[in-house]
Order: C-alpha cells, then structure tokens, then sequence
C-alpha cells in the first residue's frame, strides 16, 4: 500500500534527521556550559497531525484578565529543570492535559499546527491564559527543510497568524516538523523573529501508544536542563504526564517553559536543543 510505504519512508527520513543531527550539531546549535550531559537519544518526531473536528470558534478575548498571577521562574543554571514540550495539536486530548499541568500547577511549551489552531482556537487561549508558552510548529506538518522559501515562509507566517488572531500573543519560537531544518530555514526564522527549539528526550510516544513505556522511558531519560518531545494528539501520552510529573517532581525536578530554560529569552535564528544546567554553578 503506497500510503502505508510513504508514511514508514517519512518515519525513517524523520529519524534519521533526529540521529544525524543529534550526532552532528550544525553551526548555531547553542549549547550552553557543555560537559555535564551525555549524548542526547535519538530524536525523531511523529509521522503528523490527526484530523479532527472544528472548533467553536467563540470570539471570548478575556485571556489576559483570568491570567493567575504569574510565579518567577527559577534560575535554571542553578536548579535542575525541566521543559515538557508537546507537538501537534491542540486536538480534543490537549483538554485533558491541560487539566493534568493545572493540577500540578506545571507550565508546559505547545507547539502547535496552524491548521489545528484554526479548529481549535479555544484550546489556544486556555493554554495561553493558563500560562503555558505557544510556539509554531507550520501550519500543515510540512517538512519545512525540504520545502522551498516560498512554501516555509507561508507555513511559518499562516501559523503566526492563527496563533495570534486566537491569542493575541505572537510565538518567538517555533520547531520544525521531525526536526528537519535547513539554512533557508534558519534565516526565514531568523526575520521572522523566531528561534528554533528542537528536544534531547523523545519516547517515541507516537509509536509507542503505551502510557507506562513513555512515562519510563521519560524520566529514566531526563537530565538537568532536558526539553522533552511529547505529542498531546495521543491520550496515550496525555495518561503518561501525570507519572511524568510526579517523579520527577519527587527527583526535584523544577518544571519550566522553553523560553524559561534558557533564561527567559531567546534569539532568533539560533537552534536549542538544551540547557545543560548546574555545571559550575555549584552542581556537582
Ligand atoms: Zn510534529
């Protein structure tokens, strides 16, 4: 079956991506007090976003005056931190999940599909009012390192303005669909203002739809200043978050946006991959 053929060929191409990059950072890859962390696993970013169904569309703008009142973040290059970071949606399951980080009062990093955002515009302003960091993930799951100036300057800037007619918040940053970047990327970025954020711990949740094996694999994986590749389109994933949480809450884990990791303030054009935090800071 061909769709089938093209579907495990794009896996592939998206794993390999992950394992070349993560074997070989390309210039600009920032990394900040190298040597405490060990190789990030292998990366490689789910197939794409499910279809699902329209949104309400309400025109409800109140965001900013139901916003809690916001608790500083921690200085993550003297605390261990944590970015869960959750690809593709918002879809039905980010309700839930929602619920899980609210509970736990976590803030989380969504980058979102400018098409899904367009369905579901309601689930972008709760994430939004609820504190969490949106960011731009294209608008149709494009494989922006191989489409030209024209196609990713149109996937980047539809899914900015989705976001923002939704929120009236514009991302800074954004992840590229299975990681695949390119130089023309980096630059169309770069002026749009936006800085790449790519992951070191990927559980592979969209193959593997079994909660307990992503919540292990999770923490058994997560170090000092980790950003973790997640995807709220699966309520297998969804059902892992609480175990996630609590255990790594337990190991003393500080749980943090993107931005906040690294100090509250990204550069456009610069790719992350993670803080390694601690390092000379009084960690051993
Ligand atoms: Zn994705």
């Amino acid at each position: 079956m061909s769709l089938l053929r093209r579907v495990s060929a794009a896996v592939l191409v998206a794993a390999m991506f992950g394992w070349l990059s993560t074997l070989a950072p390309h210039d600009g890859v920032l990394r900040l007090t190298a040597a405490q962390n060990k190789a990030p696993a292998a990366g490689s970013e789910a197939p794409r976003a499910g279809s699902e169904t329209p949104g309400t569309g309400d025109g409800a703008s109140a965001a900013e005056s139901e916003a809690p009142k916001p608790k500083p973040p921690p200085d993550c290059t003297k605390v261990k931190c944590v970015a869960l970071t959750f690809d593709d949606g918002p879809t039905e399951s980010t309700r839930e999940l929602l619920d899980v980080l609210a509970a736990r009062d976590v803030k989380a990093t969504f980058f979102l599909v400018g098409r899904n955002v367009e369905k579901h515009p309601e689930l972008v302003r709760r994430e939004h009012r609820e504190g969490h960091e949106l960011a731009g993930h294209s608008f149709t799951h494009a494989d922006l390192g191989k489409s030209s100036k024209k196609k990713i300057t149109s996937e980047l800037s539809r899914t900015q303005d989705a976001i923002r007619r939704a929120t009236g918040a514009t991302p800074d940053l954004m992840r590229p669909p299975y990681g695949s970047t390119s130089k023309q990327l980096v630059k169309l970025a770069r002026e749009m203002g936006m800085a790449q954020v790519m992951w070191t711990v990927d559980p592979l949740d969209w193959r593997n739809r079994d909660s307990d094996a992503v919540e292990r694999r999770v923490v058994k994986s997560v170090k000092p200043g980790s950003i973790v590749l997640l995807h709220d389109i699966h309520r297998t994933t969804v059902r892992a978050v609480p175990g996630i949480i609590d255990e790594l809450k337990a190991e003393g884990y500080e749980f943090v946006t993107a931005s906040e990791l690294f100090g509250g303030k990204l550069t456009p054009g610069k790719e992350y991959r993670e803080l390694e935090s601690g390092d000379g800071q009084g960690h051993p």
